[in-house]
Formats: C-alpha cells, structure tokens, sequence
C-alpha cells in the first residue's frame, strides 16, 4: 500500500487549470506531463478509523513537464515563472499603447479644435480606439 501526497502554490494551480503550457526553451505547447514521485517515509494508513491500522509508503508527488520537439524536462515552476515574465512585458506593452492612444486623442481634438473642424475629431477618434483594440488584441496573443 502507498499514498502520494501533491501540493501545489497557488499559482501552479492556476497554471494548471487555466494557463497555457509553453516550453521555456523553445516556446512549443506540445509538452508530456511525467509525474515523479518521492520516496517519504512510512505512515499511517487513511482508513485507521475502521479499526484498521497499517503502514503505509508515502511519496510526495511532483510535476516534471518534458517538451516533445526540444526533449528539455523542467518544473511546473518554470512554468509559472516564463507566465509571470510573459504578463509582465504585456501589461507594460499594454500602458505603453494606453498612453500612446491617448496622446494621439489630444492631439487630434487640439487640431479639432483650433482649426474649427468637428470632421476631424469625428472621424479620427474612433479610428485610434480601434487601433488601441487591434494593439490589445496583439499583445494578448500568446
Ligand atoms: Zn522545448
């Protein structure tokens, strides 16, 4: 008899569940799961409430992720290390173009407005929010 104990930080399983699993070394998401177990210790058995005490093998289990076209193994960590580095560099793409698309509505209203032409603010305005939308929408492709 054994039990395999796992235990995971929050973030790994939210990476599990959620997330796509990219290989840290060449970016390819045709990864295998290899599950390793450790040798523990003896321990009791669950079931000592029914009278029935015995010593079991406990082993704590981990995650080790093989990449099918680089073969490189690694942990579900990296894996929510190359995430969090990944989310990081989008929400500073992503303030950058914020920042960008809202220069460019000020000046347009500016010309807009000195030069007494609705037409332009009419017509240029939505056309930078659909640019910020097609920026977002490039930033949050991976
Ligand atoms: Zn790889």
């Amino acid at each position: 008899m054994n039990r395999t104990n796992y235990s995971f930080s929050e973030k790994e399983i939210f990476t599990l569940l959620f997330r796509k699993k990219t290989c840290p070394y060449c970016g390819s998401s045709k990864l295998s799961r290899i599950t390793v177990k450790k040798f523990k210790g003896k321990g009791k058995s669950v079931i000592e409430s029914m009278n029935f005490s015995s010593q079991i093998d406990i082993y704590q289990g981990n995650f080790v992720y093989q990449c099918t076209k680089c073969k490189k193994k690694f942990s579900l960590q990296s894996i929510v290390d190359l995430n969090n580095s990944k989310d990081k560099k989008r929400s500073k793409a992503n303030t950058f173009f914020v920042i960008q698309s809202i220069i460019m509505i000020l000046i347009i209203l500016s010309i807009g407005i000195s030069s007494n032409n609705i037409y332009i603010i009419i017509i240029f305005i939505p056309s930078i929010i659909i640019y910020y939308y097609i920026t977002l929408f490039f930033t949050n492709n991976n």
